[in-house]
């Protein structure tokens, strides 16, 4: 099923920035350097066994990694979703253990986009625009709950979608 937001979001690019992932494999790169470079000649004891010093190198590296791809991702969603993106990014540099990407996930707002016709902010959940009445998704015209727009009944009432006079556009994009 499409979503809503893929209509008016034509300029949907990658999710994690490229500087992220730059950054992330640097951490993952210092975090190896740390712990077989720097981490053995400061040892005083017997080193400890090498799968199990291979298990913590790799966790601890590639959840440096994690991290750093997360902020990217925060960076990218935030915009989307009307919240600062400075203050969050921000958030989840500064709070040790990734905390701060957790708050973003449970405050973050729904998704915004654009009205294709007039370019108010809309929300997904959004049927009509409010400043210019654009039907941004197929609706049922007796219950007024979403509908697909392939679909000839409404799946809530059972209401013949047909005699709806679904706009245009809306009957393409269910083609
Ligand atoms: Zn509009
Ligand atoms: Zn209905």
């Amino acid at each position: 099923m499409r979503e809503p937001e893929s209509i008016a979001m034509k300029e949907d690019e990658r999710m994690i920035p490229v500087w992220s992932i730059i950054a992330a494999i640097l951490a993952f790169l210092l975090v190896e350097y740390y712990w077989w470079i720097v981490a053995p000649a400061q040892r005083h004891h017997p080193a400890p066994p090498l799968g199990l010093r291979l298990y913590f190198d790799l966790s601890w590296g590639l959840l440096a990694a994690l991290y750093f791809l997360m902020v990217g991702y925060v960076s990218k969603d935030a915009p989307r979703r009307a919240m600062s993106t400075r203050f969050w990014m921000v958030i989840c540099l500064v709070m040790p253990g990734g905390i701060g990407a957790v708050f973003y996930f449970l405050l973050r707002q729904p998704e915004v986009s654009r009205c294709p016709a007039c370019g108010t902010h809309v929300q997904s959940d959004f049927h009509f625009c409010p400043q210019c009445n654009y039907q941004l998704t197929a609706n049922c015209g007796n219950c007024f709950r979403t509908v697909r727009p392939t679909d000839q009944f409404c799946t809530q009432c059972g209401h013949e979608l047909a005699v709806d006079h679904t706009p245009a556009r809306l009957r393409v994009l269910g083609e």
